[in-house]
């Protein structure tokens, strides 16, 4: 048995599951203080202490994620109140001394995918999560990309479209990727929730004209073959659709992809690819 842990900012998902890539329990808390919500946590493993093998965490950041670091597992820069330099892997091992592995939770979805999703049989693919906030990773012949850290692909600059009036939202760079185009920022651009928006709104115009340029960018940077966007606002219904027509305008023929339609595509498990990823990964540890 394997032991998961998605940890959003907001919520976390705990899960045990097989080699089937079958979950067998989980439980779902509020992200709130680190120690309370470890506390949490580690009651749900407890019960499964004898069984589980190994345990493979996919986690907000920014987070050291580089296993022959001392600070392996650490939650960096944050502004989340408390979390600040708590290290999620030290926690755990006091209790589980079993092989921990943590990377961030985009990479986690990005590998589920890669894994046995979009990217089944392909060499390399990206994965975008646009959501509460916007993320990236990248997953090439098996390996994460990423050196100084992981990629922070949701804080690309891009090009404002003249249209939008909104300033940006991100407390680093206001008008980055994720400022314009996450969840809350469409929020707060209209005042009201980004799933209430209607989905004919032109607004979705131009948050394809911004998904489209991350694409674009990836695209020329990474050459991936499948670049995948997933996240609850990729739930609006024709927005994919409005990604690949923005993408081939502003690609214009420089790469000719034969098949768009397959190239920026929604995930195949949405929702589950972190969980599938996850499994695997911890698996792939021992
Ligand atoms: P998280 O990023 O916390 O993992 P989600 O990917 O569900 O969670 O993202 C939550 C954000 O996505 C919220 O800002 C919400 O307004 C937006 N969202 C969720 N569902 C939809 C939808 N069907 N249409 C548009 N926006 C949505
Ligand atoms: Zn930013």
């Amino acid at each position: 048995m394997f032991g998961i842990l998605e940890a959003g900012g907001t919520k976390m998902i705990c899960a045990v599951g097989n080699r089937d890539l079958e979950v067998l329990d989980e439980i779902r808390i509020e992200t709130r203080r680190p120690e309370e919500t470890f506390a949490e946590i580690k009651k749900f493993f407890a019960k499964y202490k004898a069984e589980i093998e190994s345990i493979a965490v996919g986690s907000f950041g920014p987070i050291e994620i580089n296993p022959d670091c001392n600070d392996y597992g650490k939650i960096l820069n944050t502004p989340k109140e408390g979390w600040k330099d708590f290290n999620i892997v030290k926690c755990l091992e006091e209790d589980f001394p079993v092989p921990i592995f943590v990377t961030t939770d985009v990479n986690a979805s990005a590998y589920g995918e890669y894994k046995i999703g979009r990217g089944e049989g392909k060499a390399s693919l990206a994965y975008y999560t646009v959501g509460t906030g916007v993320g990236g990773g990248v997953v090439q012949n098996g390996n994460f990309a990423g050196g100084i850290s992981h990629p922070e692909m949701g804080h690309m600059i891009i090009k404002k479209d003249p249209r939008d009036t909104y300033q940006g939202g991100c407390a680093c760079h206001s008008d980055c990727l994720e400022g314009l185009a996450s969840g809350p920022n469409i929020g707060k651009r209209f005042k009201r929730s980004a799933e209430s928006l209607d989905p004919n709104d032109e607004f979705w115009d131009i948050e394809a004209s911004y998904l489209a340029q991350a694409a674009y960018n990836t695209s020329l940077m990474f050459s991936p073959a499948v670049i995948v966007f997933g996240g609850g606002v990729m739930q609006v219904e024709g927005l994919i659709e409005k990604v690949r027509e923005k993408f081939k305008e502003l690609m214009n023929g420089y790469i000719e992809i034969k098949d768009l339609e397959s190239y920026i595509v929604r995930p195949k498990y949405d929702g589950k690819s972190a969980t599938y990823g996850l499994l695997i990964l911890a698996q792939e540890i021992l």
